[in-house]
């Protein structure tokens, strides 16, 4: 569902960049959106909400590890 943008900060360069909200599997969590400057998907949404629920993001990062879905 699109539900506007949200602010991400890439975990690899801390870039921060906004990118369409995505609902991660129909979670009230933001997808992580590829970083526009190193191409990482270790991304989370900035600010608070990334803080707080960075151990959720830490599961997504694997899972989209073992997808391959990150190029480096
Ligand atoms: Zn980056």
């Amino acid at each position: 569902m699109f539900k506007g943008f949200c602010s991400f900060k890439c975990t690899q360069c801390g870039n921060k960049f906004s990118a369409p909200h995505i609902e991660y599997l129909a979670t009230i969590y933001p997808a992580p959106q590829q970083c526009p400057q190193c191409g990482s998907m270790i991304t989370r949404p900035a600010g608070l909400f990334g803080k707080l629920h960075e151990g959720i993001y830490r599961k997504i990062w694997e899972k989209y590890e073992e997808e391959n879905l990150i190029n480096k």
